[in-house]
């Protein structure tokens, strides 16, 4: 039978909850066990698709097509666990079942309640992942406790140990444990605080995972296990991370956590191999070269807008042993300025997926910059939409070309809404979503990154390529380099006249991992090194 944990947050938030619970399925996955991950998260939302980037961050796309947290995005960098729409789970969504449900007379005339009717549903949820091929199932729970929204999602795991028994179940609490400068010491308190309400819950915490900018010393240890009613050893500290989050696993290993959590749910101790791991944060401590990347984009100063972006691009620098320094652009500032001031120096350049007009000319500008000079270009989603509105703009000719989404009635629509998207008025999980084929063209750089004939990657947009305008673009130099398995959907354009000039209407950034980079970005990050050098040495 399979065992759960649950992962939950105290004192603040944007403690690294994703982190920590996706670092905990990677030690117990290095000691043999088979895990799944899920996180449910209280908003009301039915899911993340339809929240600004600047509200939620990134939104992540599965296999599957559900487009979730970034959390999820973690989860399949550190571990294997397959990963689907049941591996996220929003206040929006439980409720919408619970009341797709009531109006269909399954309650039989009860009166229908968070407790039972609710939580009932949330225990599903939770309980569903356990399925005979899993050891540990993790779960993690969005927002902080105190919070009025996440209280159905406490009550619910705290009656989970009734049903399937204490001993399979281990509660995780991660809270904070500030140094005031002042006072010359770190503040246990918030974290009493913390634990006392889940204790009101009813939720004793097994393990405390403190997040600390200094080491804790044994006293505040002493006294958060006292306090807080847990075993000295099961205070585990989780000390801020200087050099990469890749360093977290190594971290928690060495305090000892995944022993710690297998011994207290009674599993197989496989032992623990981190080998890999380790070489890999070697490689990131001691690059051996560097490049820039401009990150052109909107919502550039949220910190995690183009979340897994900025990681794979990190994975393709591990490969290379290439410290990637990433300039972030401001999309609509380079629309009043001068390209070669903020892009003059860079090594490579990418355009990330978006929506909506806002900066859209400022990304032109990029594009068409490093078109005619060469710098190695990496369009992804719109930011091969707004590649194809460069080339039709700037090479064909067409100067009002554009896309539907930012001008309806556009003269050289090149960019256009799928027929069957056209009918659709509902925003919310509607796009063009999931893992689809995609065939590559022999010869091309797309092909021989991939070292394949046909690929799968997620999708997530309305607009496509305008077949219209297909041949005149392959006139001019254009090759179309992936296709979808009809031959209709343009997947991958390039040129072949440029160093590496590479545009996809997928988002490849959702298949990159640490020891595993996508091979796209890393033939990216070759070509920025290439040039680098080229220029170093004056050609
Ligand atoms: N806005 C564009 C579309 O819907 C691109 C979407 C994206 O970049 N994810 O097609």
């Amino acid at each position: 039978m399979a065992k759960h944990i649950f992962v939950t947050g105290g004192v603040v938030s944007s403690l690294g909850k994703g982190l920590t619970s996706a670092s905990i399925g990677l030690l117990l996955e290095r000691r043999g066990l088979r895990v799944r991950m899920q996180k449910l998260d209280p908003y009301i939302n039915v899911d993340p698709g339809t929240m600004s980037p600047y509200q939620h961050g990134e939104v992540y796309v599965l296999d599957d097509g559900a487009e979730t947290d970034l959390d999820l995005g973690h989860y399949e960098r550190f571990t294997n666990s397959p990963l689907s729409r049941k591996s996220n789970y929003t206040s929006g969504r439980i409720y919408q079942t619970v009341i797709q449900k009531e109006r269909r007379g399954e309650y039989l005339g009860g009166t229908v309640q968070v407790v039972p009717h609710v939580t009932d549903e949330i225990k599903n949820a939770i309980l569903d992942l356990a399925t005979p091929d899993v050891d540990v199932v993790i779960t993690e729970l969005g927002g902080t406790v105190g919070d009025i929204e996440g209280l159905p999602f406490l009550e619910a795991i705290r009656q989970i140990p009734l049903e399937i028994g204490k001993h399979n179940c281990l509660f995780i609490h991660l809270t904070l444990v500030p140094y005031l400068k002042a006072a010359k010491e770190a503040k246990t308190k918030p974290t009493q605080h913390s634990v006392g309400q889940l204790r009101q819950i009813g939720i004793q915490p097994d393990i405390l995972i403190v997040r600390t900018e200094r080491p804790l010393g044994k006293e505040a240890c002493e006294k958060i296990a006292l306090f807080c009613n847990v075993e000295r050893k099961a205070v585990i500290e989780e000390q801020d991370k200087e050099l990469s989050i890749y360093e977290v696993p190594v971290g928690l290993a060495e305090n000892k956590l995944d022993r710690l959590v297998i011994d207290k749910l009674g599993l197989p101790i496989g032992e623990l191999n981190l080998d890999d791991w380790k070489q890999l944060l070697d490689r990131i401590r001691n690059p051996l070269k560097e490049v820039t990347i401009a990150v052109v984009g909107k919502y550039i100063e949220h910190r995690d807008a183009y979340k897994s972006i900025y990681e794979s691009l990190s994975h393709a620098g591990f490969a290379h042993s290439t410290r990637v320094l990433i300039k972030r652009i401001e999309a609509e500032q380079l629309e009043t300025s001068d390209p070669d001031f903020a892009l003059g120096s860079i090594d490579g350049l990418l355009v990330p997926g978006g929506f909506g007009y806002r900066g859209i000319e400022g990304k032109i500008k990029a594009i068409e910059f490093a078109r005619k000079n060469g710098i190695p270009y990496f369009g992804i989603c719109l930011g091969m939409q707004t590649a194809v509105i460069e080339f039709a703009r700037n090479v064909l000719g067409l100067q009002d070309a554009n896309s539907t989404e930012f001008e309806s009635e556009s003269g050289n629509p090149v960019i256009c809404m799928l027929e069957e998207q056209r009918t659709i008025s509902d925003k919310g999980g509607t796009m063009r979503l999931g893992a689809q084929p995609c065939h590559l063209k022999p010869g091309t750089k797309a092909a021989a990154a991939y070292g394949a004939e046909v690929v799968m990657e997620r999708h997530r947009h309305r607009y496509e390529f305008n077949p219209e305008y297909r041949s005149r673009m392959i006139e001019k130099g254009m090759s179309i380099a992936g296709l979808s398995p009809s031959g209709n959907l343009v997947e991958i354009i390039e040129l072949p006249n440029h160093p590496w000039f590479v545009a996809v209407q997928f988002h490849p950034e959702f298949r990159s991992k640490p020891l595993e980079p996508h091979p796209l970005f890393r033939g990216f990050i070759g070509a920025a090194i290439e040039r680098r050098q080229k220029s170093a040495s004056g050609d």
